[in-house]
């Protein structure tokens, strides 16, 4: 072997991955191109050809405390060699005590229960069904609907898909295998401004009518992810619970996007000072290492559910409560309680909103929106994502845009060096940002 300037030998088989192997919401005969990565460590990902990547995506907003973190690794190691999985049927385990522990310590007072499923979306289902068994618990069994917001996202299982919003999601495309369920107008209250009239008497018009039908409400609290990176007003948040407890709504939250400090607070309902009756948890739960998820409920809930005909719960996933993910969760929810996440998040919001700003006077720039550690620019019209992410790779980073959004959500322990290479080619790719109606009609998800 020679000593120098000798390249990383190609090792990953793109032929064969475009040829076999699905990704996220493409076709398997027009594959969209694919980058190899070797491996990560804290905010870096690293190509198959040596290149390196600040990753301002967190893997899908799970990867909180970077790639590679000891304290996680280690704890996960430990729990590999001592029981790595075994069914939860009949049997129980301490990694599943110790997270269910905390995840009722650090939630609200009324969350007392808790299931652990295998991803977001399934813990989505579970909420659903969740709400469904209480009713019959209540002897009301016609409250079978879920009413939600236009512009919402909460996975892509059936009934998950049937709260997403129904021209985003994929409604049309399965028609009457989707469940029909009520669609109130997206709140249009912006975060921190004052209550708009019109959006909570939208929905308290469908409430009013519907409410002998409707089981639950669910909707994302503050911010509305997938379906386009938009925050709302805390006051309309509040004004929801309001009308739940008024017209005997179970309220769901869908915590997997904004759960863990993500938008400031630990819990993004934390904003409207509220509780849910049934919370869902996921993606940054163990700080991106593994799959896992969670659904909380209340006393009340559970009680509901043991008084329905079934007297049980009916859901079971293979690995529910796998002690690998939990170990992996405990270990990141041990970084999350040491607070840091606190001063971090508020740097990078304080950081983003400095760097940011300006973008607001490009040309193609509609909106430029900051929370905690997250960072958006809403540009005029959607734009072809595969070209967009070819750029951000040739700028050193690794930011995937979505419809007409530019947004980033960075590991909380991000330095501020890293955080400006993100800011800076987001800002260079939406100012030298052209329309060509190719780009517009070829927009893809994710
Ligand atoms: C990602 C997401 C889901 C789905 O989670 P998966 O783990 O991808 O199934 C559900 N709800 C929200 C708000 C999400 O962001």
């Amino acid at each position: 072997m020679s000593t120098k300037n000798t390249q990383p030998t190609p090792t990953i088989d793109y032929d064969f991955d475009a040829k076999h192997i699905w990704h996220p919401y493409t076709s398997m005969t027009h594959a969209l191109p694919t980058f190899g990565v070797v491996a990560a460590q804290d905010r870096q990902l690293t190509l198959e050809d040596g290149r390196t990547l600040i990753d301002g995506t967190s893997s899908w907003w799970a990867c909180v405390h970077g790639y590679g973190h000891p304290y996680i690794l280690q704890a996960m190691e430990k729990q590999l060699h001592q029981l790595s999985h075994v069914m939860f049927g009949g049997i129980t385990h301490s990694p599943a005590i110790e997270l269910s522990k905390k995840l009722i310590n650090m939630t609200s007072d009324r969350l007392t229960k808790v299931f652990l499923a295998d991803s977001g979306s399934i813990a989505v289902e579970v909420a659903l069904k969740m709400a469904l068994q209480y009713w019959q618990g209540q002897e009301q069994d016609q409250k079978q609907q879920i009413l939600t917001v236009k512009n919402g996202y909460h996975g892509d299982t059936f009934a998950a898909m049937s709260v997403c919003d129904p021209q985003g999601g994929m409604h049309t495309m399965f028609g009457d295998s989707v469940t029909k369920q009520l669609f109130a107008p997206a709140p249009q209250t912006p975060f921190n401004a004052p209550l708009m009239d019109n959006d909570l008497s939208l929905i308290r018009q469908i409430i009013e009518q519907k409410h002998h039908t409707i089981a639950a409400l669910i909707i994302e609290p503050i911010m509305q992810g997938a379906g386009g990176m938009r925050f709302y007003s805390a006051e309309y948040l509040s004004g929801l619970r309001a009308l739940c407890d008024e017209f005997n709504i179970l309220l769901i939250l869908d915590e997997i996007a904004t759960g863990f400090g993500r938008t400031g607070k630990l819990f993004a309902y934390e904003h409207a000072n509220i509780e849910a009756d049934i919370l869902c948890l996921g993606k940054a739960l163990t700080g991106g290492y593994v799959s896992l998820a969670a659904t909380l409920c209340s006393d009340k809930v559970a009680q509901g559910i043991s008084d329905s005909p079934a007297g049980v719960f009916m859901h079971g996933p293979t690995f529910m409560a796998n002690p690998l993910a939990c170990a992996a969760a405990n270990a990141s929810l041990d970084l999350i309680a040491n607070n840091q996440w606190q001063t971090q998040v508020s740097a990078i919001e304080t950081q983003l909103k400095l760097e940011l700003s300006e973008a607001i006077h490009y040309p193609h720039v509609r909106d430029v929106r900051i929370l905690g550690a997250v960072g958006v620019l809403e540009m005029d019209s959607s734009r072809n994502t595969a070209q967009l992410q070819q750029e951000f790779v040739d700028l050193g980073v690794w930011i995937r845009p979505f419809a007409n959004v530019i947004y980033i959500m960075p590991a909380y322990n991000i330095t501020p060096v890293e955080l400006t290479q993100l800011t800076t080619a987001m800002k260079q790719v939406a100012a030298n940002i052209k329309l060509s109606a190719s780009e517009q009609s070829f927009i893809s998800h994710g």
